[in-house]
């Protein structure tokens, strides 16, 4: 199903600096200074494109730092007049809206908690009526396409027709490394559905860590994602939110240099460099590989716990014969040579058991462990 959606091109609201399109910016706008001093070292890596900042903060809890407000209207103002920068911001009630707008801000964006709810979207939306402004829609916080595409289809029917959306991923039950879930099929749906539709990967909220910043960053452009937004401060350790996702403007500049950037649309497919195709599969399931690692090592260190709290010993023979056993038919009949399988798994179950013995010699001659050994 096509949507019926009308818009213009990116390239008629944004000029990209360089590729990828960077839009970037503290999460949160904290202080004059710390708002125009980013902004001048982003501006003057020569690769950001816009300076996004949030000053209307919404935060799971009340009594959190909920945003500096409009008085960060006035900065944003200031960071734009000194670097050149188009300025974004996140609006969630009308009044944001027209503030935003007397202010003078280039871009607004709908944040992951105003898309799960049509109330506030159509709010957004009535108070962009016959206005002309670029506003990019993330993805609810849920993983639903259509709350997604519900929210743009309402933007777009105010009058928006530059319009994108962002992909900053979706929360979700199972914890895993990420923030939050990137879920790409759900991106990638939503490109089948509306392929005239810029979409922006957020790597920062995605991940939730600086570690895992850049290899988001490289999916999103493998996938042919129109852009990036990615949170960046002066100082991230002091950041008032969002500390860890946010890179310094210098580490975001490395970032963006290290990136691979592959052509989606090469002229002639059979002229496509075969191995570089194929290394970017092997690339992936590389990733794939190491993610799946790093989910078992977490898996282990709660065993690890459990085990220590019930007084069981790390290492149990039965128990190990049968891993190996059972992965290697498995894996045999996967075409893997047994040698091979036999020595990974021996490498995997090692590293388990030093974790594991590292977690039950943590305060081991703590009181309770006294204890017990009084009473056996
Ligand atoms: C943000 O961009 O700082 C933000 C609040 O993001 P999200 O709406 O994706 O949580
Ligand atoms: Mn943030």
């Amino acid at each position: 199903m096509k949507l019926d959606l009308k818009i213009q091109p990116l390239s008629s609201w944004i000029t990209a600096k360089q590729e990828p399109l960077l839009i970037a910016g503290p999460c949160s706008a904290e202080t004059e200074e710390q708002l125009v001093a980013t902004a001048h070292l982003l501006a003057n890596t020569g690769r950001v494109s816009a300076l996004r900042a949030g000053i209307w903060k919404p935060r799971t809890r009340p009594g959190e730092f909920e945003g500096i407000g409009s008085i960060g209207l006035e900065w944003l103002k200031r960071a734009k007049a000194e670097t050149g920068l188009p300025t974004a911001v996140e609006v969630a009630t009308g009044k944001h809206v027209e503030e935003a707008l007397k202010a003078g801000v280039d871009i607004f964006w709908v944040g992951a908690r105003s898309t799960v709810n049509p109330f506030t979207v159509q709010e957004i939306a009535d108070a962009l009526q016959g206005v002309d402004i670029p506003v990019m829609v993330k993805n609810p916080v849920n993983p639903d396409l259509s709350l997604w595409i519900g929210a743009l289809e309402r933007i777009n029917r105010a009058g928006i027709t530059k319009l994108a959306a962002i992909h900053r991923g979706f929360s979700s039950f199972e914890k895993t490394a990420f923030r939050n879930e990137p879920m790409w099929d759900l991106a990638i749906n939503l490109k089948t559905h509306a392929p005239e539709l810029p979409i922006i990967c957020d790597p920062s909220h995605i991940s939730g860590n600086r570690e895992l910043i850049p290899y988001v960053s490289q999916k999103a452009m493998d996938l042919d994602m129109q852009g990036l937004m990615i949170e960046s401060h002066i100082d991230p350790s002091v950041a008032w939110t969002d500390a860890k996702q946010q890179l310094t403007p210098s580490a975001l500049s490395d970032l963006i240099d290290r990136l691979t950037l592959r052509k989606a649309n090469v002229v002639n497919v059979e002229v496509k460099d075969k191995l570089a195709d194929l290394r970017s599969q092997i690339d992936k399931l590389d990733d794939l590989v190491i993610q799946k690692l790093a989910e078992r090592m977490k898996i282990v260190e709660q065993i690890g716990n459990y085990k220590k709290d019930n007084g069981i010993t790390i290492l149990q023979v039965n128990r190990w014969d049968e891993i190996l056993q059972k992965r290697t038919n498995y894996a045999k009949a996967l075409n893997l040579s047994p040698e091979f399988t036999e020595k990974l798994l021996e490498l995997i179950h090692g590293e388990s058991i030093r974790k594991q013995t590292e977690i039950m010699n943590k305060g081991q001659n703590e009181a309770p462990v006294q204890e017990k050994l009084t009473h056996a």
